[in-house]
Parts: structure tokens; C-alpha cells; sequence
């Protein structure tokens, strides 16, 4: 696949980024229809794609990008795990392709995704009107990574707002509980989920032949991981399952292809953030004085720092209760 890269048309959307002959990663340029991070896998008669971006339109280049880059049609589409930026283009794929996920995943798409996709399109006037009002916002933001992070953030979602009226919801349509393998004629690839860590489900793609594994959020490379529908234990948990695997390169949710000192990262980050709220419940302490730490500065979902910090905390306090 590695010399067609150079030939293929390109996408404002994502970067191709070839990490074995069997897998290249597309990689989410900030501030397009693309949000997250998809891969392509070459199975040799077979192609598989894992994710399908925030976008109608960011799909269609990554379906493109794969069957030019495979010279064959996507026959398999995997979403690792519910959120609309890995799923949104499942629409692209389909009727060619099936649609793999945990049964899960698939629960929670065909019902609070659903239900939340339904609400959005009828109040995309109070959405673009909050678009516009971060728009506002950023013209006062001081600091300027944040200002691109929020400018980036609006156009995404401006994008986003741009196909809504044409996404049609789409749900795999095969769907596993621990493990399956999808076999092709150069390589086998396997589907993996250790329960649910950033979500109520993940899983993960793990090709061992190349030692690489597509994790979705569970890992993210210099992005602040995402709490928002964690369960932070199981998190570590889930990764250290995947440490058993045998993985040297990690194409990760969001941020470049990365290695095990990400998801090392990654980790470290997830018992800060408890750590952290745990401290300032015992002394008292509200945690909205709570700083970066200076090791996550130069970060990217620097908005997400506080989030989470509210996340673990309602967690620890409901505990308490
Ligand atoms: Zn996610």
C-alpha cells in the first residue's frame, strides 16, 4: 500500500500514515469533519476499516483512500466503541460492508445515540446558536493554545452541524462479546474487548503478526483521554490486559501513532485525576481551582481537564453518599 499513498488525491480531512504493509493510519487533522483517528487494514483479499470519523464527508475519502490503497471494496467496518466521532460515517460503508462492534456498542447506538441524534437535529437552531456563542468566546480567549483548541473545536463541530440533516444512523449489523477474528489470505486480525473503560464498551484491534493495535480512546497520544462516559478503574484495568498483548505501535483515538509509553501515559494521567479529586475531597477543597498539571500542557483537549475532574468527582462523592 506504502507507494500509492503518494498517489492517492489526498484529504483535507485526514493524513495517511503507513506503519506496516498491512496497516495504515488516517489521521484526524484538527478542525475538520474528521475528529478522530480511523485506520485502514489490508487483509490481502479482504479490507477492513476501523472507525468512520465525525463526517458524511470525512467517510467518504477514508472508503476512497482504502479502496484505492487496497485496490478491493471495505468488506468490514469496526466501530471500537459508540461515540460519534468513530461512527458517524458508518452510513458510507453500507451496503457493502458490515458493521462490526460489541453487542454493547450496539445497545447503546440503537438507543441513547439514537435517541440523542433524534434530539439534535431537532434543535439544530440552540446548537448553531451555541457554536456561535463559543465562536464569542474564542474571540477573548487569551491564551493561545486554547484559543486554537476552541477554533479548532468550532469548526468541527461546524462541519458536523453542516451534514446532520443528512446522517442517517447506522448500527453494525454483526456484533461479538469477547473475541473475534476476521481471517484474510496475508493476514488475521483480532477484535478484542476487555469490557468497558472510556466507555460502556471498547474494543480494541489487535494485529499480532505487526505487533500493532488500534485502540480507539482507550489510548490517546498527547490528547487529554476522554472521562466522560469512563469508568476510570476498569480503564486501568482494560489497558493493562492490553500491556499482555504483544504491541510496539498503537494507533491511538486521537494524536499520532504512538507505542506503549503512550498508554503508559495514558495511565499515569487516569491515577493523577483520581488521585487529585480523592485529595481534595479528604482536605475539603472545591476542585474548581485545580490547575493543569505542567506535565499536560502541551496537550491537546485541554477543555476535558476540568470535565474530567467533575466526572471523577461526582463519582467519589455519589460514592460517599
Ligand atoms: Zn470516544
Amino acid at each position: 500500500m506504502k507507494n500509492r499513498i503518494e498517489t492517492f488525491r489526498g484529504s483535507e480531512h485526514f493524513r495517511l500514515n503507513h506503519i506496516a504493509d498491512s496497516v495504515i493510519a488516517a489521521i484526524a487533522i484538527p478542525g475538520t469533519g474528521s475528529l478522530g483517528n480511523a485506520a485502514i487494514i489490508d487483509l490481502g483479499d479482504t479490507t477492513v476499516v476501523v472507525d468512520t470519523f465525525s463526517t458524511i464527508q470525512a467517510a467518504e475519502d477514508l472508503k476512497a483512500a482504502a479502496e484505492y490503497l487496497t485496490g478491493n471494496p471495505v468488506s468490514y467496518v469496526i466501530n471500537t466503541h459508540w461515540h460519534s466521532d468513530h461512527t458517524s460515517g458508518n452510513q458510507v460503508f453500507i451496503p457493502t460492508a458490515q458493521i462490526i462492534s460489541t453487542s454493547t456498542t450496539r445497545e447503546i447506538m440503537d438507543s441513547f445515540s439514537r435517541d440523542r441524534l433524534t434530539k439534535y437535529k431537532e434543535n439544530m437552531d440552540q446548537m448553531y446558536q451555541a457554536i456561535d456563542e463559543l465562536e464569542e468566546q474564542i474571540q477573548q480567549e487569551t491564551d493561545e493554545k486554547l484559543k486554537r483548541e476552541m477554533a479548532w473545536e468550532n469548526a468541527s463541530d461546524r462541519e458536523f452541524m453542516k451534514m446532520l440533516p443528512n446522517l442517517v444512523h447506522s448500527l453494525p449489523t454483526i456484533t461479538f462479546d469477547q473475541l473475534m477474528t476476521i481471517h484474510g489470505s496475508n493476514r488475521s486480525i483480532q477484535l478484542i474487548t476487555f469490557g468497558g473503560g472510556h466507555t460502556q464498551s471498547d474494543a480494541i484491534v489487535y494485529i499480532p503478526e505487526d505487533k500493532i493495535a488500534v485502540t480507539g480512546d482507550l489510548v490517546l497520544s498527547k490528547h487529554h483521554p476522554v472521562l466522560t462516559h469512563a469508568n476510570p478503574q476498569e480503564w486501568l484495568n482494560i489497558l493493562e490486559q492490553v500491556e499482555l498483548l504483544d504491541v510496539e505501535t498503537i494507533v491511538p483515538g486521537h494524536g499520532e501513532v504512538c507505542s506503549l509509553h503512550e498508554l503508559h501515559e495514558v495511565k499515569g494521567y487516569i491515577t493523577n485525576i483520581m488521585k487529585i479529586v480523592t485529595e481534595a475531597v479528604q482536605s475539603n477543597r472545591s476542585i474548581d481551582e485545580i490547575e493543569v498539571p505542567k506535565e499536560y500542557h502541551d496537550w491537546y483537549f485541554t477543555t476535558y481537564f476540568k470535565t474530567n475532574l467533575s466526572k471523577v468527582h461526582a463519582m467519589i462523592t455519589k460514592l460517599e453518599d
